[in-house]
């Protein structure tokens, strides 16, 4: 089951114009709808609408969330609108997740000027262990959309799980109604893993460590940070002569068939 950490904005002097809520107010309540839809969709939650963002990484940091979401609405000039998501790079699994989430969000929201781009010097992008989607769902500071953003916070937190449920191949389930069972899992080829996440190109965490340790007790070396939890250039060129070496498809990606090997299973 995955593991979706909500940090909603902490910002109530970010004030919305022409009424009187804030971002702090709102995003709190947008989580909240998610966190709700998202556990009905079978994820694990936590949503961190409280203290710091400082306190919210350190505790999705030791949670060992999958995914990281900080929610907030934008500010600029009161004219300009619309949906920007945030990603470490434009390759990595925060960016396939801002992907996912784009299409259904962008679909709701006013504002035109949408655009997902890379912000790796943003706190809660470079803190936070797990991949993170950043969304910033519109600007605040435009009074039509400020008061759309208080009017639609069900719709919203709905339009970013489905776009959660999308990455992760995990059915969505709308509110009311009733999640299917369970399938049986097929059973797996030999020589195949289950349960092990696909580790490629910008992966980072726990599976990128644990496979960049396997290349290199494998005598494959990943680079001179050797075993450091971010799966870089040297980690994927790695990767892709070990694939080559047994005869796997040398794309790069550790899917169930590469992590079989690599673990001997
Ligand atoms: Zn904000």
């Amino acid at each position: 089951m995955k593991k979706i950490y909500l940090s909603p904005s902490s910002q109530p002097a970010n004030t919305y114009a022409g009424l009187s809520t804030n971002e702090q107010e709102v995003c709190r309540d947008i989580a909240r709808e998610l966190a709700a839809d998202l556990k009905r969709c079978g994820f694990e939650v936590k949503c961190g609408d409280y203290g710091t963002m400082y306190d919210r990484v350190k505790e999705s940091n030791e949670w060992k969330a999958d995914l990281h979401m900080p929610i907030h609405t934008n500010a600029f000039d009161g004219k300009v609108s619309g949906t920007r998501l945030m990603a470490l790079d434009l390759t990595g699994t925060g960016f396939k997740v801002c992907q996912a989430v784009m299409e259904p969000l962008d679909k709701i929201t006013p504002g035109t000027s949408s655009n997902i781009t890379a912000n790796p010097g943003l706190y809660e992008i470079k803190a936070a262990v797990a991949p993170t989607c950043y969304v910033e769902v519109d600007f605040h500071d435009v009074p039509k959309v400020a008061k759309w953003l208080t009017e639609n916070k069900a719709q919203i937190g709905e339009a970013i799980c489905q776009g959660i449920c999308r990455y992760y191949n995990a059915q969505y389930v709308a509110a009311g109604e009733k999640p299917a069972p369970t399938p049986t899992p097929e059973p797996q080829p030999a020589g195949k893993i289950e349960g092990l996440p696909v580790v490629q190109s910008g992966s980072r965490g726990d599976a990128a460590k644990i496979l960049q340790g396997a290349l290199i007790a494998k005598g494959y070396p990943c680079g001179s940070s050797g075993i450091d939890g971010v799966f870089g250039v040297n980690s994927v060129a790695a990767l892709k002569s070990y694939q080559k070496a047994k005869g796997l498809t040398a794309d790069g990606i550790a899917g169930p068939a590469t992590w079989g090997k690599l673990l001997g299973v």
